[in-house]
C-alpha cells in the first residue's frame, strides 16, 4: 500500500491558464485594510481572513498555516500574480504563481506547473520518490524493493515462439483477457464480448504475457504503486487491420498497429485500482489539451514501469517501444539502477530501442503517449521466421556492463 502523499506537487491536476501578467511575485502588497483581499497564497485561519466578505476562500486541508486562494475560477479570472488551477480532489483555485520555491512562502514550493503549492516533508513522498527541494520526485538512487536476491520467477511462460513463422505470425484474440499479471480489457467502444480491437500475433501475445507474468512476480513485494496488473489497450483488429477499421474509423495512424505487430498498453500507476490508459500526467498547456506530459508524471509506476520495458528489451524481440518524453529519461535511469541490483539483465540497460521525445521532432512520439506506451515487435524477413530463436534471457554475470547510449534514436517508422 502506497502512502497518501500530502498535497503538493502531485496534487495540482494542471494550470488551466497562461495568460497573466509575468510580474514578480510578490509585487502586489497585501491589502488587508478597506476592504480588499489579502494577496493570494498568504497565511489565514478562516476565510475572512483573505476578504473581509468572505469571498476568498482560506485553504486548510492540507495547506500549512492556510492558503488564501479564490475558488472555482476560470481561465484568466484570477488576480494578477495568481493563476487558477485543478486541485487533486477537482476544486479550482487559483493559486500564487512562482518561477522557483524561493518565491512561495515557508513550507511551499514551486510546482513543474509554476504554483506555489505545499511542499513534501521527510516522510511524505511515498516509497521510491524523494523529497527534493519540497517536491516529490522520483529517487532515483534506489528502488522500492523489499528484498534482495529477487524471487527466481521461472515459472513465467515462455515468451519464444517455436511453432513456425505461420503459427507464430498468426493472429489470434489476446486471450484469455485476464492471466497472471494482466488484463485485457473492453476499451474504445470493445465490449467483453466483442474485443475486435484486441488481435495480436501469436508472438507478440507471448511476449507481452511473459513480460507481464515476470513483472507481476518479480515486484510482488514491492512497496509502492498500485500494485495492479498490466491493462492492455489497441492491438490490431482480426484481419490486420488497424484498430476502428471495422467501423470506418481507424484509430491510428496508416502503418500502425497493423498485423499484429503492435500494442498500446497503459502505465503501470502509482495511485488507483487498476492500470488503465489514463494520463499519468498534467497535461494541459495554456489552458489547451497538450496530449503530451507537461510536467513529470505525477502517477507513473516508474520502478514496475521500468522493470517491465526492461523485460521486454532483454528479448530481441522488440523493434521499438515508445514511451512520452517526459518518462523516457526518469525510464533510462531506473533502469541503470535495476540492472546493477541484478533485477534486469545487463542487456536490458543498452535500451536502443526506447524511443521518447522531449521536443516535437515529428517523430511520433510526442504527441498521444501520456496514458500509454506503444510496443512494436521486430518484422521478420519475409523468408521466414528463424527457427533458432536467440536471445534468450540471461542472468547477469556482470553488473558492470551498463552504458548509457544516446536515448534520442530515430523512429523510422510512425509511432503511436
Ligand atoms: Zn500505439
Amino acid at each position: 500500500m502506497i502512502k497518501t502523499r500530502v498535497i503538493g506537487a502531485a496534487s495540482i491536476a494542471f494550470v488551466l491558464s497562461c495568460s497573466q501578467a509575468s510580474q514578480t511575485i510578490g509585487s502586489v502588497e497585501p491589502q488587508a485594510e478597506g476592504g480588499a483581499s489579502r494577496v493570494v497564497g498568504s497565511a489565514c485561519v478562516v476565510d475572512t481572513d483573505c476578504n473581509p466578505d468572505g469571498s476568498v476562500k482560506c485553504l486548510n486541508d492540507g495547506f500549512l498555516g492556510g492558503y488564501c486562494a479564490p475558488i472555482d475560477c476560470r481561465t484568466g479570472s484570477c488576480p494578477s500574480n495568481s493563476e487558477c488551477y485543478i486541485l487533486a480532489g477537482g476544486a479550482r483555485a487559483c493559486l500564487a504563481k512562482c518561477e522557483s520555491s524561493a518565491d512561495c512562502r515557508q513550507g511551499y514550493a514551486c510546482t513543474d506547473n509554476g504554483a506555489c503549492a505545499p511542499s513534501c516533508g521527510e516522510t511524505s513522498c511515498g516509497d521510491g520518490f524523494a523529497c527534493t527541494e519540497g517536491r516529490c520526485v522520483a529517487d532515483l538512487t534506489k528502488h522500492p524493493a523489499p528484498r534482495f536476491p529477487e524471487p527466481a520467477c521461472d515459472d513465467a511462460p515462455d515468451w519464444r515462439c517455436r511453432d513456425g513463422a505461420n503459427e507464430c505470425g498468426t493472429l489470434y484474440p489476446f486471450e484469455p483477457a485476464d492471466g497472471p499479471g494482466y488484463t485485457n480489457y473492453p476499451l474504445n467502444g470493445e465490449t467483453a464480448t466483442d474485443q475486435y480491437r484486441s488481435f495480436a500475433r501469436k508472438d507478440t501475445m507471448m511476449l507481452v504475457k511473459y513480460a507481464a507474468a515476470l513483472v507481476a512476480c518479480k515486484t510482488k513485494g514491492w512497496r509502492m504503486g498500485n500494485g495492479k496488473v498490466l491493462a492492455l489497450g489497441d492491438m490490431s483488429e482480426a484481419n490486420g487491420s488497424i484498430p476502428g477499421t471495422r467501423e470506418k474509423d481507424p484509430g491510428h495512424p496508416e502503418g500502425t498497429h497493423m498485423n499484429g505487430y503492435d500494442m498500446d498498453i497503459g502505465y503501470y500507476q502509482l495511485k488507483g485500482n487498476d492500470n488503465q490508459l489514463r494520463p499519468i500526467c498534467a497535461h494541459v498547456e495554456n489552458g489547451k489539451e497538450a496530449y503530451h506530459c507537461t510536467a513529470a508524471p505525477n502517477n507513473l509506476d516508474l520502478w514496475r514501469q521500468s522493470m517491465i520495458l526492461g523485460t521486454m528489451f532483454s528479448t530481441d524481440r522488440i523493434r521499438v517501444i515508445g514511451v512520452d518524453g517526459k518518462v523516457g529519461a526518469l525510464v533510462m535511469v531506473a533502469m541503470t539502477s535495476l540492472c546493477k541490483e541484478g533485477f534486469l539483465p545487463s542487456e536490458s540497460c543498452t535500451a536502443e530501442k526506447l524511443a521518447y521525445e522531449e521536443t516535437d521532432r515529428g517523430e511520433g512520439w510526442y504527441l498521444f503517449h501520456l496514458h500509454h506506451f506503444h510496443i512494436s515487435l521486430n518484422k521478420y524477413p519475409a523468408r521466414g521466421y528463424p527457427t533458432d530463436m536467440l536471445g534468450v534471457v540471461t542472468t547477469p554475470s556482470s553488473h558492470g556492463d551498463l552504458r548509457l547510449r544516446d536515448r534520442r534514436m530515430r523512429a523510422n517508422e510512425t509511432a503511436n
